[in-house]
C-alpha cells in the first residue's frame, strides 16, 4: 500500500504547486459573484434552439470549421469568417493562444491585478509570466508597459479591457501604443474583451490582417449563454490558421454551434439588456458612493469593484448571511480590501443595496 503510494505518478514538477480555480458556487438567493447575466435568454431563442436540436444528426461529428456560426458571427461583427475562431468559452481561446504562441522558453506579459486565468493558463502551458503593475486608477501606464515589453520580449501581451476585476477600460491610445510595440518585436497583443459589449469602445475595430492583434470575446455574459460555453477570437487570418491547428478537431459541439448561430438573431434583445445593465451599474455606483466607508471604482463592465474602509472579508461574510453572494477579493494582491459585485436584475440589486446598508456599519472603521 505504502509502496504503491510512493510509486504514484505525480504531475509535472512545475505544476505541483498549482492551485485550482476558486470561485465558490454557493446556493444563495442573490448570486452576484461570477459576472453572469441576470437574465435568461429570450423564450423565443430557447424555443428555436430546442426545435433545431431535434433535427441534429447526432451520429455525425460537427462541422469542424463551424462555418454557419462563423459566417453569422462575422456578418454581425463586420469581419470575414476567416478572422474568427470559436471555442468552448473564451477560456479555451486563451488556452489555445498560450498553447500556440506560449510554452517552454517563451513569455507572456500581464498587467496585475487582472483576470487570474491569464496567469493560470500561462503556468499550465509552462509559459514564463512577466508582470507589469497597473496604476493607482487601475489603468495600464502605456510608457511603462512599452518599456516592459521591449525589455522582456514576451510572445504574448495580455490586456484585459474592461479589466476583470476592476472594470477599467483602457483608452484607445494605450491599445494602439502597445500594438505598435508588439509589432516592433514580433509578438501578439491579446485584448480580452469578455465584457467588451458593456464598454464605450472596442479594440475589434483595430483587427486587420496586417496587425498582430487578437480580440477575445464570449457568449457567457451579454448573450446570457454561460451554460453553453462559447467564446471566440477575432484575429488576422494568419493567427487564426495557427490556432486552428492547435484546437482539438471537432472541439465545438453541434449544440454549441447552433446556440451561437441562433442567438445572433436576437441582437436587439441583447442590446436592450446591455443598456439596462449599464443603467443599473450607474444606479448601484451612485448608491454605493452615498454610503460612507466605501470607494467604488469606475467600470465599463457588468460589475463593480468596491474598496471597503474596514474588514472586507467580514463584510463579504455578513452579506452572505443576508443571502447575497458577491466575490471576495479582500486578500487578493493589488485589490486588497475589495469585493466585486456583478450587476444583477433591479430586484437583486435592491436586495444587495439593502444588505450592504445594513451590514456596512458593523464593519466600517
Ligand atoms: N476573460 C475574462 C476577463 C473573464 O472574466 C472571463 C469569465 N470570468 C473569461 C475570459 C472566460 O469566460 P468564458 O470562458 O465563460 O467565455
Amino acid at each position: 500500500m505504502t509502496a504503491a503510494r510512493e510509486a504514484r505518478i505525480q504531475p509535472r514538477d512545475d505544476l505541483r504547486s498549482l492551485e485550482g480555480y476558486h470561485s465558490p458556487q454557493v446556493d444563495v438567493r442573490v448570486r452576484l459573484n461570477t459576472n453572469e447575466s441576470p437574465y435568461a435568454p429570450p423564450a423565443e431563442f430557447v424555443q428555436r434552439y430546442t426545435d433545431a436540436l431535434r433535427d441534429v444528426a447526432w451520429h455525425r461529428y460537427p462541422d469542424r470549421g463551424a462555418r454557419d456560426l462563423r459566417d453569422a458571427l462575422g456578418a454581425s461583427l463586420g469581419q470575414p469568417a476567416e478572422r474568427l475562431l470559436c471555442a468552448n468559452g473564451s477560456n479555451e481561446i486563451l488556452q489555445t493562444l498560450l498553447l500556440t504562441y506560449g510554452g517552454a522558453g517563451r513569455r507572456a506579459a500581464i498587467f496585475e491585478p487582472t483576470y487570474a486565468l491569464h496567469a493560470h493558463i500561462a503556468e499550465i502551458t509552462n509559459t514564463e509570466i512577466v508582470t507589469g503593475d497597473r496604476q493607482f486608477d487601475f489603468t495600464v501606464d502605456a510608457d511603462a508597459a512599452a518599456t516592459l515589453v521591449r525589455n522582456t520580449r514576451p510572445s504574448l501581451v495580455f490586456l484585459c479591457s474592461p479589466n476583470n476585476p476592476t472594470g477599467t477600460v483602457e483608452p484607445r491610445e494605450t491599445v494602439e501604443r502597445l500594438l505598435a510595440v508588439v509589432a516592433e518585436i514580433g509578438a501578439l497583443l491579446v485584448v480580452d474583451e469578455a465584457y467588451g459589449e458593456f464598454a464605450p469602445w472596442s479594440a475589434l475595430e483595430l483587427v486587420r490582417d496586417d496587425q498582430p492583434l487578437v480580440v477575445v470575446r464570449t457568449y457567457s455574459k451579454v448573450w446570457s449563454l454561460a451554460a453553453v460555453r462559447l467564446g471566440y477570437a477575432v484575429a488576422p487570418t494568419w493567427v487564426i490558421d495557427e490556432l486552428d491547428k492547435v484546437l482539438l478537431p471537432y472541439a465545438l459541439s453541434v449544440p454549441t454551434q447552433l446556440a451561437g448561430t441562433i442567438a445572433l438573431d436576437f441582437q436587439s434583445e441583447m442590446e436592450k439588456r446591455v443598456s439596462a445593465l449599464v443603467e443599473e451599474r450607474g444606479r448601484i455606483f451612485a448608491a454605493l458612493t452615498e454610503l460612507s466607508g466605501l470607494a467604488v471604482v469606475p467600470s465599463g463592465a457588468n460589475f463593480l469593484l468596491v474598496r471597503v474602509n474596514g474588514d472586507a472579508h467580514d463584510l463579504w461574510r455578513r452579506l452572505l448571511e443576508r443571502g447575497v453572494l458577491v466575490r471576495d477579493f479582500s486578500s487578493r494582491p493589488g485589490v486588497e480590501g475589495c469585493f466585486r459585485i456583478t450587476v444583477g436584475s433591479p430586484e437583486e440589486n435592491d436586495e444587495f443595496l439593502a444588505a450592504i446598508s445594513a451590514a456596512l456599519p458593523e464593519v466600517v472603521r
